[in-house]
């Protein structure tokens, strides 16, 4: 592998406390050998509750109580009768992931520590808008992937989320704003869902896919599908079934225009080449210019943000309706990158911008709490200069060690 990560400077607040750092008690023990609803497909909860000799309908009052009501025990559900309630009680627990710690940005972006049964831990970041905001969902404990410019792919271990503890980020979000029960109107803080956190939804799909069929439900979450968004890093033969099966808007993470650029930052590309991802994109069902494809594109300096790579990107994505997300890259200790420098980025979005794209500057959220993109990693460390250098040696291994399973 030609790229060695070089030592770059990283700012101060890598290494500041966390701003209003809380901790709480883990809700769930594992000692606790009762299953959670949350995460169960209707057809599941239906099981569920035909083994405990109830009627079908009992399964709906559940699904309204948990998923509209935002019911944590079952002590609340006041129209079931109390022995179905003792019966629930001793074979199932509504289900919440402990939250390991809770963090709130300068700029009130809030990140969560989710804790699951086994110990393993993956983060979930709510980023609140002026009367709105979408909650970013990780989908995997790490990443398998090895996307050199992201804090994730640097994580070794790597386990996929189970439905209940996909749901169950987005559920804890809602707790912590209190936005319960379900808005019967549009007007919700929580208001969107994108996978975009630790994770790659596209290597864990049946998953995400039952966990989205939760949150879309209209008697319960009611989350439209219009306001859920799967980024992936173009895991090509899964892309046409999240339109097909949820019809979720798509985002690519694309940060290079031509294949060698691309597979130096994202080695994915090696197995699924930018040719074979553009023709998923023009597949995609549902996209049209009323519904568009979202490119993410990463601004690193001197890698990917010359007027050429604008003149390339704009030929490479020739007849898809599309918009691109310009997202400065945000830094993290040991990062071999820096970002571009911000007249850069004005000219490279001004470039696609007179090509006819809509193409936004993101401007980076929750940088003090490292809950920005790419910055989510589950065992945040403050390091040393000479632990630095270890870290790189160590970078460079998992990448090697990772890259040779792709
Ligand atoms: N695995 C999926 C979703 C999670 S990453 C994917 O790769 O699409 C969410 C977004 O953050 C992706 O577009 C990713 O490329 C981007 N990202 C990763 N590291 C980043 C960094 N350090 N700075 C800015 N964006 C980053
Ligand atoms: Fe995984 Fe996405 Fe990070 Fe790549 S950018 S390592 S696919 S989380």
């Amino acid at each position: 592998m030609s790229v060695r990560p070089a030592l770059a400077p990283y700012p101060i607040w890598a290494y500041l406390p966390a701003m209003n750092e809380m901790t709480s008690p883990a809700s769930v023990t594992a000692a606790d050998t009762r299953t959670a609803l949350v995460g169960l497909s209707r057809a599941a909860l239906q099981e569920a509750v035909a083994a405990l000799d109830e009627k079908p309908f009992r399964a709906k009052q559940l699904w309204h109580w948990i998923y509209h009501r935002g019911a944590r025990d079952f002590a609340a559900m006041t129209d079931l009768s109390k022995p179905f309630r003792a019966r629930l009680e001793e074979h199932h627990i509504v289900g919440r992931p402990a939250v390991a710690r809770e963090q709130t940005s300068v700029d009130g972006t809030r990140k969560w520590l989710m804790q699951y049964d086994d110990g393993q831990k993956a983060e979930t970041v709510f980023i609140p808008e002026e009367d709105r905001g979408a909650v970013c969902v990780s989908s995997q404990v790490g990443c398998t992937l090895t996307c050199r410019f992201c804090h994730t792919g640097t994580q070794r271990l790597v386990r996929n989320l189970t439905p209940f503890e996909i749901v169950g980020q987005f559920m804890t979000a809602r707790d912590s704003y209190g936005e319960w029960p379900t808005p019967t109107d549009e007007r919700r803080m929580l208001s969107n869902i994108v996978l975009m956190g630790m994770g790659e939804p596209l290597y864990n799909f049946d998953n995400v896919a039952t966990a989205m069929k939760i949150v879309m439900a209209d008697d319960g979450i009611a989350l439209g599908k219009r306001r859920i968004t799967l980024s992936t890093s173009g895991v090509v033969p899964e892309i046409h079934r999240a339109g097909a099966e949820l019809g979720v808007n798509l985002a690519i993470s694309l940060h290079a225009p031509d294949d060698d650029t691309r597979s130096t930052l994202m080695p994915i590309n090696k197995k699924y080449p930018l040719k074979e991802l553009m023709a998923a994109c023009r597949d995609y069902p549902g996209a049209s210019n009323a519904r568009r494809i979202t490119f993410e594109y990463v601004m690193l300096k001197d890698i990917n943000d010359t007027p050429a790579h604008a003149r390339a990107l704009i030929k490479l994505v020739r007849n898809i309706p599309c918009k691109f997300n310009l997202i400065p890259f945000n830094p993290w200790p040991g990062t071999p990158y820096e970002c571009s420098d911000a007249d850069t980025v004005v000219a490279f979005a001004d470039q696609l911008a007179e090509a006819g794209f809509t193409a936004p500057i993101r401007t980076p959220r929750g940088r003090d709490i490292l809950a920005a993109c790419g910055q989510l990693k589950t065992d945040s460390e403050k390091l040393s200069a000479k632990e630095l250098r270890a870290r790189e040696a160590a970078l460079a291994e998992t990448w090697a060690e990772k890259e040779a399973a792709v």
